[in-house]
């Protein structure tokens, strides 16, 4: 009997890298602008501004004043670029489309989708985060643990006080 409760408490608490996501995982939460710790959380309240912590599993996903997401910049502009040129090569040497206008309309691209990209290359900035910084993913939960033992501490104290 005792060893099948341990065993229960087993399954109850599983290993820290039970609960880390997969790469995948990551960069599909990414895509769908949910959060990397939880996937269900909302990343952005609107087009350009983020949540400041997860609404589900409280992991802090804005980062005012730090610079934190300066990285993602790398992200979007590397994305135009690889794009942008990508798009002139084979439009010029597969389908020998005129350089100009080709010109014209990649300029506006280059315009356009930095501002539609923007949110996906911060996720995907935070996902990388998540990915190769360990700390990143605990990071709330010891708050949450608290509160919880706290909500708990507290009951313990009042039932001691009806037992009096
Ligand atoms: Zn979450």
């Amino acid at each position: 009997m005792t060893s099948e409760e341990s065993r229960d408490s087993e399954d109850h608490e599983p290993p820290p890298s039970a609960l880390r996501p997969t790469p995948e995982t990551l960069i599909y939460r990414a895509l769908c602008l949910r959060c990397p710790r939880c996937g269900q959380g909302k990343m952005f309240k609107t087009w350009f501004r983020m949540v400041h912590r997860c609404s589900v599993c409280n992991l802090l996903i804005d980062h005012p004043g730090s610079g934190y997401y300066l990285g993602s910049i790398y992200i979007n502009y590397g994305a135009t670029v690889w794009i942008t040129t990508i798009s002139f090569i084979v439009g010029r040497l597969y389908f020998h489309l005129p350089a100009v206008p080709m010109g014209w309309f990649l300029g506006v691209f280059c315009i356009i989708f930095p501002c539609f990209f923007f949110r996906y290359s911060r996720a995907l900035w935070l996902a990388l985060d998540c990915q190769f910084d360990t700390a990143v993913l605990d990071e709330g939960r010891e708050h949450q643990d608290s509160e919880e033992k706290k909500g708990t501490g507290e009951e313990k104290v009042e039932e001691n006080q009806d037992e009096g």
